[in-house]
């Protein structure tokens, strides 16, 4: 039998991560985890709950009781919090604009670290996000670090709000892009950054198919 290895995906905001991560996930027979989709749904909660920066210790006790749960059993990801679906809820500007700052706070990784590492301790999944082969993964077989510009990508999650029917100014798009990289690349605790051992791939020019095909092939290599 095929070794089932674990493949980090990780990169800046709307490289192409998720997309490639779903396609190869499903080319390899594998699970596809989407950390920011855990993020989001954290942060969905910080929102609704009205929380005060000022008064973070009744955040923290709000987390500790918290539930995210992840469902691809239908081939959709569905995602649940404290047993609710919140899928159409997370993708929001007002998400997008709050995330990084939620996602910075030590507490808010260590709960979720511990148990991305939980779902993924056997192997057979490829998993993105932004710190997955530096810190939740750091011995992942396989490790990719996607990368591309900051219009590519802006057009692409501008597209994104249209599909969901949201029109976005793309100066907008860029601005939002443009900050969440600088609060996720700069903060303190497991920031996004390149895992040494990391291929670096620039999706550009790219088309998905292409993406996918590039990857499916690397990836063999190792299993
Ligand atoms: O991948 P996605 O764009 O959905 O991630 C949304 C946000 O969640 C990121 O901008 C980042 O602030 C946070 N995130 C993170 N660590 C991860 C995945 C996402 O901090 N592993």
């Amino acid at each position: 039998m095929q070794k089932k290895i674990l493949i980090a995906i990780d990169g800046p905001a709307a490289s192409g991560k998720s997309t490639t991560a779903k396609l190869l996930a499903k080319k390899l027979n594998y699970s596809y985890l989407d950390t920011g989709a855990m993020y989001r749904a954290i942060t969905l909660k910080f929102l609704e709950q009205k929380i005060d920066l000022e008064n973070l210790k009744k955040w923290k006790k709000i987390l500790e009781t918290t539930e995210v749960f992840l469902d691809y059993s239908n081939g959709n990801l569905e995602v649940w919090l404290d047993k609710v679906n919140v899928t159409s809820k997370i993708r929001t500007p007002e998400i997008n604009n709050s995330i990084s700052e939620v996602a910075s706070m030590a507490f808010v990784r260590e709960k979720m670290v511990a148990l991305q590492q939980e779902i993924g301790k056997n192997g057979g999944w490829v998993i993105d996000g932004r710190d997955i082969g530096t810190v939740v993964f750091p011995k992942a077989e396989v490790k990719i670090f996607m990368v591309a510009s900051v219009e590519v990508r802006a057009k692409r999650r501008q597209k994104d709000y249209e599909n969901s029917g949201l029109s976005i100014p793309f100066e907008q798009v860029v601005s939002e892009i443009k900050k969440r990289d600088e609060i996720d690349s700069n903060r303190e605790v497991s920031p996004l950054k390149q895992a040494k051992d990391a291929i670096v791939f620039d999706t550009s020019d790219l088309s998905i198919e292409e993406q996918v095909e590039f990857l499916y092939k690397k990836i063999l290599e190792k299993i």
